[in-house]
């Protein structure tokens, strides 16, 4: 399992980190990523997407919050709680159903859903380090 801190020098270095984790991450699992806009969040989802599969688009869930995806059998949910302005309107969109345990759940913005969605089993932090950026990774 990818571990720990690693400099990503470009684009292609974050979606090849992205498919390293579709190899490793289970169904049922909660994944965190942190770091501001621009940190290229949605570009490591990118690449795990396309690494479990994933052939289209990936749209950034901005104003839908979530993104869902059957790839292979397996339920992934992209969500992005960026402009979730109270974490009770996660309730209102049954988020209960989105972590039964069934899915692979990987959030960009989580914080701003503390108190409704589960504990990480793994946190990635992504910070800009140009002309690259940073990655680090710590799993439960
Ligand atoms: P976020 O979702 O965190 O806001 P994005 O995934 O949308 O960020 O990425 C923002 C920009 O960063 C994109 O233009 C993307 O191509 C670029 N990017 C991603 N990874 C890297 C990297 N390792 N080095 C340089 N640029 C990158
Ligand atoms: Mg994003």
């Amino acid at each position: 399992k990818p571990t720990g801190s690693r400099y990503l020098a470009d684009e292609t270095a974050t979606l090849a980190l992205g498919a390293e984790l579709a190899a490793v991450l289970k169904s049922g699992q909660c994944v965190y990523l942190l770091g501001d806009l621009g940190a290229g969040k949605t570009t490591l989802m990118r690449g795990l997407l396309r690494g479990l599969g994933h052939q289209g688009a990936v749209k950034s869930p901005t104003y839908t919050l979530v993104e869902p995806y059957e790839l292979n059998g397996v339920h992934i949910y992209h969500f992005d709680l960026y402009r979730l302005a109270d974490p009770e309107e996660l309730e209102l969109i049954g988020i209960r159903d989105y972590f039964d345990g069934q899915g692979l759940c990987v959030l960009e913005w989580p914080q701003k859903g503390a108190g409704v969605i589960p504990a990480p089993d793994l946190t990635v932090t992504l910070t800009v380090q140009p002309p690259g950026r940073n990655a680090n990774l710590e799993w439960a």
